[in-house]
């Protein structure tokens, strides 16, 4: 079951909210099925860098609580700290170059 925002909940209490929900439960568990258990970033190619826990990554909280499938990716610990300090680095400069390099990653939100 989807989770709702109440009425003037703080966006971090629905966050926590949303994460200790069954909705996240089963779609968390779905994406990490459809990507094999595996880091969205792993590279078949070369060896891998991945690096820790597999952790469940939002491209985009639009639909926080009843998040779509494609919403989410599965990133290992070590790409999603490298990700999200990426994007932290990046918000002073413009914001074209942010968006390609994000796009290439395959990424696309910042949570
Ligand atoms: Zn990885
Ligand atoms: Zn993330």
């Amino acid at each position: 079951m989807p989770v709702k925002r109440r009425k003037n909940e703080d966006w971090h209490d629905f966050h926590d909210r949303c994460m200790r929900s069954k909705h996240w439960q089963e779609i968390r568990a779905e994406v990490l099925r459809l990507f094999d258990y595996k880091c969205g970033l792993n590279n078949n190619l070369k060896p891998s860098t991945c690096l820790g826990v597999l952790d469940v990554h939002h491209r985009t909280y639009d639909r926080l609580g009843d998040e779509d499938i494609f919403d989410l990716i599965p990133l290992c610990r070590h790409h999603h700290e490298a990700f999200h300090a990426e994007l932290n680095e990046e918000k002073s400069k413009p914001k074209k170059r942010k968006v390609k390099r994000a796009k290439k990653a395959g990424v696309f939100g910042w949570f």
